[in-house]
């Protein structure tokens, strides 16, 4: 009975395994098509001086616009991108897209904060990532200081050597450099400080429950003081209520992305952000 229930079980698991599969590949197909018929779009988000609430910077985040209006999360098919290899064409599209908007931006003199890219393992480890990074800048003409690579710290901590020099040569170039997610790795911050980064961005699942939970909030409190220690500047992701930016201000974090402020906004309404703030300075009053 036994053996036969293992059969069955077994049966069972291939039966979906193969469902998966075969969905996987179908999306893969889709992406493949997507990329060809250009329904890859940047969104930008705002990142907030915590006490002055200036704008002091954006990320470029991608979003996958289907035919029928429908939108793809980058959580749903970047995974995929970079199992494939999708990801090194893709990330180059968002390098390239990200530096001419950023430059149209600074051109029409309402941007003078860089924006933030986030960079997958896969593209690290590319050999061409220098060489299209540094075609991005001069196909634009943006100034390099107003890049920022977002880099998780499980990338950073994957070949230490590596990063080290590829790092080294990005600063070179001038860029500037954030470790996204932070908290949800293994680093230690001080072995963070012997790479050239600028800044630290705490992951949303350390903000979300710092008003209710003391281990939370001991925890972000804690990277903000260190990082401080290190001379690093710290963003706080995913920030949704006035309570967590009045303890943020408490702790004197610098700087926070989230809902509070804006959700991530297509280009176009984001060139409207600006031209407002031009006038108002402030993001959240801008907002209001
Ligand atoms: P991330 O780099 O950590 O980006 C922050 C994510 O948090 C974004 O999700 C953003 O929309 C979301 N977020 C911002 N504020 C809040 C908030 O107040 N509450 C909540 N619940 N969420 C908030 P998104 O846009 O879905 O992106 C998810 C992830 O996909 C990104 O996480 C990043 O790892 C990846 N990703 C996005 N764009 C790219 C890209 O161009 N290249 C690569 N390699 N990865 C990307
Ligand atoms: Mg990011
Ligand atoms: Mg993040
Ligand atoms: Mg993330």
């Amino acid at each position: 009975l036994a053996k036969e229930r293992g059969r069955n079980q077994a049966r069972f698991f291939d039966h979906g395994l193969s469902r998966r599969y075969s969905e996987r590949l179908e999306l893969e197909g889709r992406l493949r098509q997507a990329v060809e018929a250009r329904q890859l779009a940047l969104y930008y988000q705002p990142q907030v001086d915590t006490l002055s609430g200036e704008l002091i910077g954006m990320e470029a985040l991608i979003r996958w616009c289907q035919p029928d209006g429908s939108m793809v999360p980058p959580d749903k098919f970047i995974p995929i991108a970079e199992e494939c290899g999708l990801i090194v064409p893709i990330g180059a599209w968002v390098l390239r897209e990200a530096c001419r908007q950023q430059q149209a931006w600074l051109q029409e003199g309402i941007s003078r904060v860089p924006v933030g890219v986030n960079l997958s393992a896969r593209q690290f480890d590319d050999t061409t990532l220098l060489a299209t990074i540094q075609a991005a800048l001069a196909e634009s003409g943006l100034p390099p200081a107003y890049l920022d690579l977002e880099l998780t710290e499980s990338l950073v901590m994957g070949n230490p050597e590596h990063t080290r020099q590829v790092l080294a040569e990005c600063k070179q170039l001038g860029l500037q450099l954030s470790v996204d997610d932070f908290g949800t790795g293994y680093s230690s911050l001080s072995y963070l400080k012997r790479f050239p980064i600028d800044r630290l961005k705490i992951d949303r699942s350390f903000i979300a429950d710092i008003v209710t939970e003391p281990d939370d909030a001991a925890i972000a409190q804690t990277i903000i003081a260190m990082a401080h220690t290190l001379r690093l500047e710290v963003i706080a992701e995913g920030v949704e209520t006035e309570a967590q930016l009045a303890l943020l201000r408490r702790w004197r974090c610098d700087a926070y992305q989230g809902y509070l402020c804006s959700r991530p906004l297509p280009a176009d309404e984001m060139t409207k952000l600006l031209r407002q703030l031009r006038a108002t300075r402030q993001v959240a009053l801008a907002n209001i």
